[in-house]
């Protein structure tokens, strides 16, 4: 099983420093190397004084984002018009084919080497006389161009936008296999850092039970410096238990008022970690004192900080409840269902309204705004994604039913009317059934898997969301975090 382990690093002075003094480097670096590529292409290279010769032009369109061949200038060194390179052997490499019997090198063929592959051996040129990059390891060097190369990447094949040069780096990767952890005692270990040296960090797992090490990623957060490894453990999940064999169930709905209602009827509180009334007072004045102080100077840098690490601090403490939260609602039931909420068009601007003259009406944008900041600090999803996991952990299925009219669906009559609802109160506006309105959409949520809870009152609790199978009905099954598959099952009555 795959897993990536975060650990807080705790690194000492002098080792600090050079983190980043790494980080203004490769910052530089990869601005750089940006920058060349582009101007490459820009001028078609027209300036043959310069010592890195690309071609360009005539193979690829940045407007229709459509590369011919394997010629695209900003990652290809295609020479144009004839042109050599003052130094060939930087713009070409040699690929060696050999023999499969023998294992003899037959023939070396000479090709042209990539953008990045040029940019490497420059890199390489400038370590023996540029200091700040001689102290940089160099395959972080290397991966730095690399993300680069990701990034043009992500440009001509799944569209996202140019490469921008970055203001602030914050992170820098590790090759598989260079960092070697070490485990001292019991909560205390390092990890030796190529080129940083051995970094102490507080250990809460167990290390042995790594098999494999992969990308390491050193990170900077909130002031504090974190390592994110990619690890290979012998443990293996467990399958996912039949639907079939699933004894109860547990409905969640989430929601602003409270966090998450179950269906067995207990809540779990919303903290609104950042928009309670003391974060968000103590952050509009951290974000104020930011503004008042002036641009460039030390002192704006150390409010900066502070913002900073204030923000770090209550996603930290967001995270760890979101947690808890997920537990508790893992370990109710056999199954868990939610709402397949789409949360991306429920945090929308509000529209502009036209008032036919020219102008505009009141279209309530400001409350809007604030009801989105509301909804991004609850966390929905991720809560879900934190359910999603501990439930394929421990062999659980989570599924996935349909969110519309759950708040206003009466679970006796089944009437659907935005007028049952009034705040935190249920009453039907035909057969005055009254509840809880989460619990209550937590409750048709459930029943919309097809688990109905017992009849019987007297022998069982109302809402044990004891079951058992009956009918069959293709459902949705979030077996791991965002990824689904279908089941046909569904349960039905005792
Ligand atoms: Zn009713």
């Amino acid at each position: 099983m795959q897993v990536r382990w975060n650990f807080k690093l705790l690194p000492n002075q002098s080792q600090e420093a050079t983190l980043e003094d790494w980080l203004v480097t490769l910052r530089k670096h990869r601005n750089y190397a940006l920058r060349e590529r582009t101007v490459g292409f820009e001028t078609n290279n027209k300036d043959n004084d310069s010592s890195i010769i690309y071609a360009y032009g005539s193979y690829c369109e940045i407007e229709s984002r459509i590369e011919y061949g394997t010629c695209c200038p900003l990652t290809c060194p295609v020479l144009k018009h004839g042109v050599v390179p003052q130094k060939l052997e930087l713009a070409t490499k040699e690929s060696k084919v050999k023999d499969k019997e023998t294992k003899k090198v037959i023939k070396t063929v000479v090709k042209w080497d990539s953008a990045s592959g040029i940019q490497m051996k420059v890199t390489t040129q400038l370590r023996k006389y540029l200091n700040n990059f001689a102290i940089v390891d160099s395959d972080v060097l290397q991966r730095n161009i690399a993300n680069l190369d990701t990034a043009y990447s992500n440009f001509f094949k799944l569209g996202r936008g140019y490469p921008q040069f970055i203001k602030r780096l914050d992170s820098f990767e590790y090759k598989p296999g260079r960092v070697l952890l070490r485990h001292i005692r019991k909560n205390y270990a390092t990890a030796y850092l190529p080129g940083i040296g051995d970094v102490k960090f507080h250990n809460s797992r167990d290390l042995s039970l790594i098999q494999d090490l992969r990308t390491c990623t050193v990170k900077r957060e909130g002031g504090n410096w974190y390592i994110s490894m990619l690890v290979n453990i012998a443990e293996v999940l467990p399958d996912v238990m039949p639907l079939e064999k699933c004894k109860s169930i547990v409905g969640i709905d989430v929601g602003i008022n409270k966090l998450v209602a179950l269906s067995d009827g207990s809540f779990a509180e919303n903290k609104r970690t950042t928009t309670n009334t003391r974060t968000a007072r103590r952050l509009s004045m951290r974000q104020r004192a930011i503004s008042r102080k002036q641009k460039g100077s030390k002192n704006k840098i150390k409010a900066v900080k502070k913002l900073a690490k204030q923000k770090h601090k209550l996603a930290q403490y967001r995270d760890g409840y979101g947690w808890q939260v997920a537990k508790v609602v893992v370990k109710t039931a056999d199954v868990v269902a939610r709402v397949d909420l789409r949360i991306k068009n429920m945090v929308k601007r509000a529209k502009p309204k036209h008032d036919g003259k020219g102008g505009y009406k009141r279209n309530g944008a400001s409350q809007k705004t604030g009801l989105n900041k509301v909804i991004l600090d609850a966390g929905w999803g991720d809560i879900f994604n934190k359910i999603a996991w501990l439930a394929v952990k421990n062999g659980k299925p989570v599924i996935l039913v349909l969110a519309k009219h759950t708040s206003q669906e009466c679970p006796k009559c089944g009437h659907i009317d935005k007028k049952n609802r009034d705040g935190e109160k249920f009453l039907c506006a035909v057969c005055h059934h009254t509840d809880h309105a989460d619990t209550k959409a937590s409750r048709t949520i459930a029943r919309r898997v097809g688990m109905v809870f017992p009849k019987n009152k007297k022998t069982l609790p109302t809402d044990c969301g004891k079951v058992t199978l009956s009918r069959h009905q293709s459902l949705r099954v979030e077996t791991e975090n965002h990824a689904f598959e279908t089941a046909g099952f569904q349960l039905n009555l005792l």
